[in-house]
């Protein structure tokens, strides 16, 4: 059997159907082996073509800039709407917006030892219930309760390293108790996340010898959530005004665009942007340098003049990022009062994360802190895969699953962290890169910044990826992706 027919036999056995493009493209990137993440991305569509692999805009880049000439300079927003015929498609329709998940309770909490047991007992317990809702788990035991043998259970792990043999050493630990856990497979493990292990326990050696790993993971999304508005949502991120690398002219252009009213424009109902809305002050050594704006509250401001530009029609929905005025450890309340009374009524602002829902979208919001420790701890991530690493988040249901110094957390009784309902599309940003993938039907969006390699950037050898903008279209259920 040659290696098309492999590949063809393997999609088969996943009841899947593709363009022999489509089998060309997986026999370039290794062939059978990479069947499973055609299978995890695209196999919900049953038949698999071209186009639903590569993004429009992938192959067209130079012709998805957008230039904005039918605009003219001089004149005022007010003036364009009054001499405009016809309104945009996207102001026909009332907003659909609700919010559900709001982390801007305010819980107290020292940060006491005992405080965080409660968080880590909280996001123990909501991961154990979805793990357990499995079939394969629905006979966990608690760590204490492990008779010889045959043992499921479920637990935080601790510890994880490799034996000199290659295998997978880690303990489990639930509120019961602690135990040793060996695995030979072939399997990524971070410390804190909450896994189902299958095996063989020995008690004399307090030790189970995992036969197989069950992560929370999410279920494949089916559903169809195509919605019969032919409306879209512009997702930005990062935008840092007040900084002297702020890209203000590329930034000018996407705000033109939006007014203009035409070229996709038309069907703009939202726009969300996933924090570091400014670039702060004293985020980091020597930033006055870097600064065009030294008051945070001038670059609020300043941010606020931009977004009076955005049409009336369309919502601004907006979460903190590290450089916002809000505290740095997560979860992060939305911005105060004092900042917010800047922005006219069409700005919504909301906790990092958080979570809505739109026509029915559900939309996950998260700046993204933990992007940082992921790209070092799982192998062979880099920033250009900021999808993979969204990936892993859904697989282990949880945004910051690490806890260490670079994602402080507050110790608050509820771990707003974990992703416990199954979103329809994540966001993040926060790295200053552009990805775009999906992970069982659900959108993967790292957005994009509007904030050019800065000096530290240049140092560390970090290579932005600014100005592109991911348009989701929720008529048709799909991401374009404009470059200003
Ligand atoms: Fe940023
Ligand atoms: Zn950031």
């Amino acid at each position: 059997m040659n290696e098309r027919e492999a590949v063809i036999n393997e999609l088969l056995k996943h009841d899947i159907i593709a363009d022999p493009e489509v089998v060309s493209y997986i026999i370039e990137r290794g062939g059978v082996k990479y069947v499973r993440s055609i299978v995890e991305k695209y196999g919900h569509l049953g038949y698999i073509t071209y186009e639903d692999i590569i993004p429009r805009t992938e192959g067209e880049s130079t012709q998805s800039v957008v230039q904005v000439v039918s605009v003219p300079e001089v004149k005022g927003v007010q003036d364009e709407e009054k001499s405009a015929f016809s309104e945009p498609i996207a102001a026909e329709y009332d907003w659909e917006f609700e919010v559900l998940l709001d982390a801007s309770v305010n819980m107290k909490a020292s940060g006491s030892a005992d405080d965080f047991r409660r968080l880590f007992e909280d996001r123990y317990i909501k991961i154990r219930n979805i793990i357990t809702a499995r079939m394969s788990m629905r006979n966990a035991r608690s760590i204490v309760n492990l008779p010889d043998g045959d043992v499921a259970t479920v637990g935080m792990v601790y510890d994880v390293r490799r034996t000199s043999t290659g295998k997978l050493m880690f303990e489990l630990e639930d509120p019961t108790g602690r135990v040793r856990c060996l695995y030979s497979g072939d399997e990524i493990i971070l410390n804190d996340e909450v896994i189902g292990v299958r095996g063989r326990y020995s008690k004399s050696k307090g030790l189970i010898f995992v036969k197989e790993i069950v992560r929370p993971d999410i279920p494949y999304s089916r559903k169809r959530r195509n919605i019969e508005e032919d409306i879209s949502v512009a997702i930005i991120s990062d935008v840092h005004v007040g900084s002297t690398t702020f890209l203000d002219k590329r930034w000018e252009k996407f705000l033109k665009w939006l007014r203009s009213g035409k070229d996709g424009a038309e069907k703009i109902k939202y726009l969300l942007i996933a924090g570091d809305l400014v670039d702060g002050i004293g985020v980091y050594p020597k930033q006055e340098e870097e600064l065009e704006i030294l008051d945070i509250f001038e670059q609020y401001e300043a941010l606020a003049r931009y977004l009076e530009e955005v049409p009336d029609y369309i919502k601004v929905v907006m979460i903190p990022g590290n450089h916002d005025i809000v505290r740095n450890a997560e979860p992060q309340p939305a911005l105060p009062g004092e900042i917010r009374k800047l922005f006219n009524g069409n700005a919504e602002f909301l906790s990092n994360p958080t979570m809505f829902s739109i026509h029915g979208y559900k939309f996950m919001l998260y700046h993204g802190g933990s992007l940082n420790s992921l790209v070092e701890l799982i192998p062979g991530m880099d920033y250009e895969m900021t999808d993979k690493m969204m990936e892993y988040m859904l697989k282990v249901r949880h945004l910051a699953p690490v806890y260490g110094d670079k994602v402080p957390l507050v110790p608050l009784p509820r771990d707003f962290l974990v992703i416990e309902d199954v979103p329809d599309v994540l966001v993040t940003g926060h790295v200053h890169t552009f990805s775009y993938g999906i992970y069982k039907g659900v959108h993967l969006i790292n957005a994009s910044t509007w904030q050019e390699q800065t000096k530290y950037q240049k140092m560390m050898n970090f290579n932005p990826d600014p100005g592109k903008v991911a348009i989701l279209n929720l008529h048709e259920d799909r991401v374009y992706i404009k470059e200003f």
